[in-house]
């Protein structure tokens, strides 16, 4: 845990200066996909920032990035409002914190049966996606989680992402009512016609990644930092064609309001949106107990290495949609999901040279040259 001041006016002082920073580096990271800190670094301010409001709940406040979905909506897009909120996540930095969870869980649900559906946390971009009557409508970026941006002009470019779902899921639907939420009610819009706005993650793979940042290098542009900032600049382009050459891919994993359309469970979902033809990612578990989550864990960090795309952990959740509900949301994340962030990457990589720079006043410091690596996610 950070260490927290013991004076007040010392953790407001320091509050307040984490706060700007933190605002600050989430315009760089959502508004221009363009970060300047690791996700690493990023992540010990914010949890700093949390340490101090847990020590003084004083300095809590409704604007506080700990209360907030951290996005960005830009006029250049269209403004969407979502049928339900999007939400981000909480994560546990360590098993221990996991574990945490986990009981936390198993209290709350007074000892009752409760199943968890683990899965790979796709490292790339939130994305909304409607479907009316079976065909694709509309696409949004997650924005501020009430609001997002239209690019479905955008995501129609993205090849695996079915433009139409399979007749026989469609028909098996248990059950889409048109529009129900009262989100839509307040925007006037009316129902057309049947609608189900499924939630997934836009990626890039990582070799389309290494291409795109030779092109951009070719081309005198400066790389992107890491596939999910290619992805998330890539998706939100004002020129559909330049999204199309990026080679995006998706893997769809919810979607809004499942009890409304008589979903029973996340597992029963994923299925279903297998078979209505939309990419679910393979490496899905369902587990009974802390041991198979925990292993679970120990898989997907073995196999980080070896998937085409980037993966920043584990987010596991609650299979049960009626549990789900029960345990709800906090003003930013569902209380029945964590992310298991992975620890920290080392990766080895080769000297090139030892040069010696010239400051003003004649010091001499010499710096190490290094191969460029990608280490969790970022090129460095
Ligand atoms: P997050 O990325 O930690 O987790 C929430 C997101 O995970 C969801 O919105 C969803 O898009 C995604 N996700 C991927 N796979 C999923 C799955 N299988 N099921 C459900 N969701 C899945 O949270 P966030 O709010 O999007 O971003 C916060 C994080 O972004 C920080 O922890 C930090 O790592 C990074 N960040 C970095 C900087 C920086 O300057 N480096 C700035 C801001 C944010």
């Amino acid at each position: 845990m950070p260490e927290v001041p013991s004076d007040f006016a010392e953790a407001t002082r320091r509050a307040e200066e984490l706060r700007r920073e933190i605002e600050h580096h989430n315009r760089l990271y959502y508004g221009l996909d363009a970060p300047e800190l690791s996700d690493a670094a990023y992540d010990s301010l914010m949890r700093e920032l949390l340490a101090l409001e847990e020590a003084f709940p004083d300095l809590v406040t409704p604007e506080s990035p700990t209360q907030r979905v951290g996005g960005a909506v830009e006029s250049a897009f269209a403004a969407v409002t979502h049928a339900a909120r999007m939400y981000s996540l909480d994560n546990a930095m360590d098993l221990e914190e996991l574990d945490v969870w986990l009981g936390r869980i198993r209290r709350d649900l007074g000892d009752r049966d409760c199943e968890f559906v683990a899965e790979l946390k796709i490292d790339g971009s939130s994305i909304a996606v409607t479907y009316e009557d079976g065909l694709l409508l509309r696409a949004a970026t997650r924005g501020d989680g009430r609001v997002g941006e239209d690019v479905t002009a955008n995501m129609r470019t993205v090849r695996d992402l079915p433009l139409r779902l399979s007749e026989s899921a469609w028909e098996r639907l248990p059950s889409v009512a048109p529009r129900q939420s009262p989100l839509f009610a307040e925007s006037g819009e009316g129902p057309d016609g049947r609608q189900i706005e499924l939630r997934g993650e836009v990626y890039m793979p990582k070799a389309s990644f290494e291409r795109l940042n030779a092109e951009q290098d070719e081309a005198g542009q400066p790389p992107f930092a890491n596939p999910r900032n290619a992805a998330a600049g890539s998706l939100r382009q004002k020129n559909p064609q330049v999204t199309a050459s990026r080679d995006l891919a998706t893997f769809m994993y919810g979607v809004a309001e499942p009890r409304a359309l008589g979903f029973a469970r996340q597992s029963e979902l994923l299925a279903w949106l297998r078979e209505a033809g939309l990419h679910v990612n393979p490496d899905v578990v369902e587990c009974a107990s802390a041991a198979d989550v925990h292993e679970y864990c120990a898989h997907a960090l073995e196999k980080r290495d070896q998937l085409p795309y980037e993966i920043d952990g584990v987010v596991v959740k609650v299979d049960s949609f009626a549990l789900q509900e029960e345990l709800g949301y906090t003003s930013k994340a569902p209380r029945w999901a964590i992310a298991y962030k992975f620890p920290p990457e080392e990766k080895t990589t080769k000297l090139l040279d030892i040069l010696v720079s010239v400051g003003r006043t004649g010091v001499l410091t010499p710096f190490a040259v290094f191969e460029p690596v990608l280490v969790a996610g970022s090129t460095i």
